[in-house]
C-alpha cells in the first residue's frame, strides 16, 4: 500500500488477491486484485477482464489504467478491478474454467454451495456488490476479425430502469460504437448487476488470444474518457472516438448475427469488419468441395460489419457474422 500525493490529491493503490480454489496439487487460485481510492469520496468503478480464458485484453488495458492512474491520480472515487477473472482458462486459453468445462459468465450471480463457476461467480459478485457501484466495466474479446464496440444489455424492467439509464448514459461516453443487444444472457455478469441495480455495461475490445496493442490503447482512452464523465479524473485534452465510417456516427445500433448459414460447406467473405453493408447486400458466399455455391449470405437490414466468424466452415444454423443493424 503506497500513498500518492500530488498537487493535494491523495490516494491509495493496493494489489492483493481472493483466494477462489486449492488445486489437487495443492497449488493455490487466486482471484487477483487491485485497488486504487482517493481520499476525496466519490463514485465507485470497477473494471473487471478475462471472464472468458482466451479474452487477454482487457487484462492489459486494466494494467495500463492502473499505470495512468498513479501519474496522474484520482481526483476523487475509488477503482477497483479484478483483472483475470479465469485464470484457469487463461492459463489454457480457453473460454471456459477447463476443470468443470463451464463459462463463468453464465453463472452470475453465482452461489457458495454450487458448482465450481458459480463458486468463483459469488466471490467477484460478491465483493463488487460490497462496495455499492456507480458503474462496473466488464471487458471483453470477441471474434477475430472484429472492430471494437460497447455492448448494452437488453432492458432488465421498470424495477431496475436507473441502472440501465446510467449503463446506457456511461456507453454514449466510451467513444466506441453502441450496440444494444437483443438476446437476454440471464446469468452474465453484466445482466446480473443490472438485475442488482448495478450500472454494467460491456466492452468489447477486438480479437481474442493476443493482446492488440491498438485495441488496449483504445480501450485505456474509453475508461478514462468514462471516469473523466464520473468527475473522477481531469477531462483529456482530446474525448476517445473510434474512427467510425459517417453513417454510424454517434447512432446506438442492434446486434444481429441473422442470417445464419443454411448449409455446409466453406465460407468465402464479401465484407469485412467494418463495412457498412446495406440490405440486399451479399456478405459472405458458402462453397461445397466441389466448388458449387450452396448459399449467400445477404443482409437482412442495413448497418455495419462488428466482426465475421474465427474459421470458414459453415454448416446450417452457424452464425456468419455480426452486424450493428439500424
Ligand atoms: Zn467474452
Amino acid at each position: 500500500m503506497k500513498a500518492n500525493t500530488d498537487k493535494g490529491i491523495s490516494q491509495k493503490v493496493r494489489y492483493s488477491f481472493i483466494k477462489i480454489l486449492t488445486g489437487s496439487d495443492l497449488s493455490r487460485k487466486r482471484l487477483p486484485f487491485m485497488s486504487i481510492e482517493s481520499v476525496n469520496s466519490g463514485p465507485v468503478v470497477w473494471l473487471t477482464g478475462c471472464i472468458h480464458g482466451d479474452e487477454v485484453t482487457g487484462i492489459v488495458t486494466i494494467q495500463e489504467v492502473f499505470k495512468t492512474l498513479q501519474k496522474q491520480p484520482l481526483v476523487k472515487g475509488s477503482l477497483y478491478a479484478f483483472p483475470l477473472m479465469n485464470p484457469i482458462g487463461f492459463e489454457a486459453a480457453s473460454r471456459n474454467i477447463t476443470i468443470s468445462r463451464e463459462d463463468l459468465n453464465r453463472s452470475f450471480p453465482g452461489s457458495k454451495s454450487g458448482s465450481l463457476a458459480q463458486r468463483i461467480a459469488d466471490k467477484i459478485f460478491t465483493t463488487i456488490k460490497q462496495t455499492k457501484p456507480s458503474l462496473v466495466l466488464d471487458l471483453h474479446n470477441d471474434w477475430v476479425k472484429s472492430i471494437p464496440y460497447t455492448v448494452i444489455d437488453p432492458n432488465p424492467g421498470q424495477p431496475h430502469k436507473q441502472a440501465y439509464e446510467k449503463a446506457k448514459a456511461a456507453a454514449e461516453k466510451s467513444g466506441f460504437l453502441v450496440i444494444l443487444d437483443n438476446d437476454v444472457v440471464e446469468e452474465s455478469l453484466s445482466f446480473s448487476l443490472l438485475r442488482h441495480d448495478i450500472p454494467a455495461l460491456t466492452i468489447e475490445l477486438g480479437e481474442s488470444y493476443v493482446v492488440n496493442e491498438r485495441n488496449v490503447e483504445y480501450g485505456m482512452k474509453s475508461v478514462l474518457d468514462i471516469l473523466a464523465y464520473l468527475g473522477m479524473v481531469d477531462k483529456p485534452e482530446e474525448t476517445f472516438s473510434f474512427g467510425l465510417p459517417e453513417v454510424v456516427k454517434g447512432k446506438t445500433l442492434r446486434f444481429s448475427t441473422e442470417p445464419f448459414s443454411s448449409a455446409s460447406g466453406v465460407i468465402r467473405f464479401l465484407a469485412k469488419a467494418g463495412d457498412v453493408v446495406k440490405k440486399g447486400q451479399a456478405v459472405a458466399k458458402i462453397y461445397n468441395t466441389f466448388g458449387k455455391l450452396q448459399d449467400t449470405i445477404v443482409c437482412i437490414s442495413d448497418g455495419i460489419v462488428l466482426g465475421h466468424s474465427d474459421s470458414s466452415v459453415a454448416f446450417p444454423g452457424a452464425p456468419v457474422m455480426a452486424f450493428g443493424v439500424f
